[in-house]
């Protein structure tokens, strides 16, 4: 196997590889870029114009997406899989992952689309170079832009699976992209509906990427994702990076859950309190009339939506941040 694909070796190791750029037998290129970066170059004849990008450890212990990614390019470099597609691979957050943390000292995925330049320290910078590479990577004209930034939650989920799809002013969602989707495993999309300063939100509306946040399963340590399973993500990776995904049944969407952002759940103060247990599931159903969290000044939620779930909540996040978003079902009405 060639040296280049054991980035996640290399990246662990925190070395800097000797040789930057190595080539296959069939005449792919792998080039290392920068810490936890290697951009694969397909041969010029064998290239069909997608460029994928595809993140993971943007969050240091979400080990079960950052091993996917792990296979993937030691297939690559073992000539075993043969891309057909530009690919950039992307650990976020190297640090992190040498300490098998979620962040050194502050979440990556919150200082994109700029906010890192109000911010100092490792991951503000970190997060203004994976823009900068991010941008270096889709700045090729006439090419098919596509980002998947790979996760896993903190808790548990009523959906196991599911997507995050970024929000821009007049841009149409696509049908194409939740099919693809759909057919890797996912069992819900969750369609935002502002800008947000997540990686795949700066892909999305930065450098028109279709862009999405995979999450994935529990986090757990290296070696511990048995119950994470994503053999269908893996395989349709493994399809597109190749070249050969089967087309999608025009763009059927058959069982795939749509939701909506209601209300985005912020913390203003240390006096924010949340009522919810503290082990709940990711897409717990809210009653209309529930009290979910109080704050200072009186301040109140109450769930007026009906059909309402919780996603991601987390009171435990700094004051001006989002602890929580309440989430409604969608239809596909939207999408073109
Ligand atoms: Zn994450």
């Amino acid at each position: 196997m060639l040296a280049l694909g054991k980035l996640l070796e290399l990246t662990l190791a925190g070395h800097e590889p000797a040789a930057k750029i190595q080539l296959t037998p069939e005449g792919a290129r792998l080039r290392w870029l920068a810490e936890g970066a290697l951009e694969v170059t397909p041969a010029q004849a064998q290239d069909n114009g997608l460029d994928l990008l595809l993140s993971a450890g943007i969050h240091g212990n979400e080990t079960a997406p950052i091993e996917l990614l792990d296979r993937l390019l030691r297939g690559i470099a073992r000539g075993e899989l043969k891309p057909r597609t530009r690919i950039l691979f992307l650990f976020g957050n190297p640090a992190a992952i040498r300490r098998g943390e979620r962040f050194v000292e502050q979440d990556i995925n919150r200082l994109f689309n700029g906010r890192h330049e109000q911010h100092t320290g490792f991951e503000a910078m970190r997060a203004c170079d994976l823009e900068h590479l991010a941008a270096t990577f889709f700045s090729k004209p006439g090419r098919t832009r596509l980002h998947y930034d790979l996760h896993t939650a903190i808790r548990g989920s009523k959906i196991e699976q599911f997507a995050l799809y970024p929000w821009q002013e007049g841009r149409a969602r696509s049908k194409r992209e939740l099919a693809r989707l759909n057919a890797a495993g996912i069992e819900a999309v969750l369609l935002h509906n502002k800008s947000s300063i997540t990686f795949s939100a700066y892909t999305y509306t930065q450098l028109g990427a279709e862009a999405f946040t995979l999450e994935l399963g529990k986090a757990r340590a290296f070696g511990q994702n048995q119950q994470v399973n994503l053999e269908l993500l893996e395989q349709r990776l493994q399809h597109i990076i190749e070249g050969r995904e089967a087309e999608q049944q025009s763009a059927e969407l058959e069982g795939l859950q749509l939701f909506a952002v209601a209300r985005e759940i912020i913390k203003h103060s240390d006096a924010f309190q949340m009522h919810l247990p503290a082990d709940i599931e990711n897409f717990s159903e809210l009653p209309v009339g529930y009290l979910l969290a109080e704050d200072l000044a009186g301040t109140r939620w109450v769930v007026e939506e009906s059909g309402a779930r919780i996603i991601f909540p987390n009171p435990k996040v700094k004051n001006g941040l989002r602890a929580g978003i309440l989430i409604v079902p969608a239809d596909d009405s939207h999408l073109a």
